[in-house]
């Protein structure tokens, strides 16, 4: 059998969070995460957790597996543990815990709004669609692949101890997206917007981001380019 630690919190139940002690058949060493979840659900319909397309893509599995923000839907059981003798399962860290492994993401998508994640383009729209070349378009590849699964912002020690001010490595991934994207017209404005000490600077390229990032994305990167920008703005 393998050993399962799941973290569980119904504040109509429990008075504080606590780990349950599961245990699921040794086969689940070659299936992923979300299914141990599936069949734990099975046996306690109590336990509550969001998933939605079990593909990676929607990105609404985001959990912290033996200590890494990961998607339960494409984690192997076998990578998750490692060299580990018990599966560890708690919510995304640094975002309020509604119950057992749902978490409160709504400061996430307000910081995620802050920087505007759509086109601004003032000139009449074309009778198609807004052309790029291929070099252009290239651009923005290694940023529109975000699923805004949560699971890099809430890595991120920057982000715990400021979520209110700093925007956090999902949102600052797009915000980079949209600056370089030869369509959009507010450049300016959307860097003038990231100047102060917290929205952007407040990132410590502690990395956690990059190093957890399911998509293979590199955030912290992205915050680098940013401050390139800035820097070339000012000199
Ligand atoms: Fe998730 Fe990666 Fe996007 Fe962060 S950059 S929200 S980890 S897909």
């Amino acid at each position: 059998m393998i050993e399962i630690q799941v973290y569980r919190y119904n504040s109509e139940r429990d008075r504080i969070p606590y780990m349950q002690s599961l245990q699921v058949p040794e086969h689940f060493r070659k299936r992923m995460v979300l299914d141990v979840l599936e069949y734990l659900h099975e046996e306690d319909p109590t336990l509550v957790y969001r998933r939605s397309c079990r593909e990676g893509v929607c990105g609404s599995d985001g959990m912290n597996i033996n200590g890494k923000n990961r998607l339960a839907c494409i984690t192997p059981v076998s990578e998750a543990l490692g060299t580990a003798g018990t599966l560890v399962i708690r919510p995304l860290p640094g975002m309020p815990v509604i119950r057992d492994l749902v978490v409160d993401q709504s400061l996430f998508f307000r910081q995620y709004a802050r920087i505007e994640p759509w086109l601004v383009n003032h000139e009449p729209a074309p009778a198609i669609e807004r052309l790029q070349s291929p070099e252009e378009r290239a651009r923005l590849d290694g940023l529109y692949e975000c699923i805004l699964c949560g699971c890099c912002t809430s890595q991120c020690p920057s982000w715990w101890w400021n979520p209110e001010k700093y925007i956090g490595p999902a949102g600052l991934l797009q915000a980079w997206r949209f600056i370089v994207d030869s369509r959009d017209q507010a450049r300016t404005e959307r860097l003038g917007g990231l100047e102060d000490p917290f929205s952007l600077f407040r990132c410590r390229s502690i990395g956690n981001c990059t190093w957890v990032c399911p998509k293979g994305l590199n955030p912290m990167g992205a915050i680098g380019m940013i401050r390139l920008e800035l820097l070339k703005e000012g000199s």
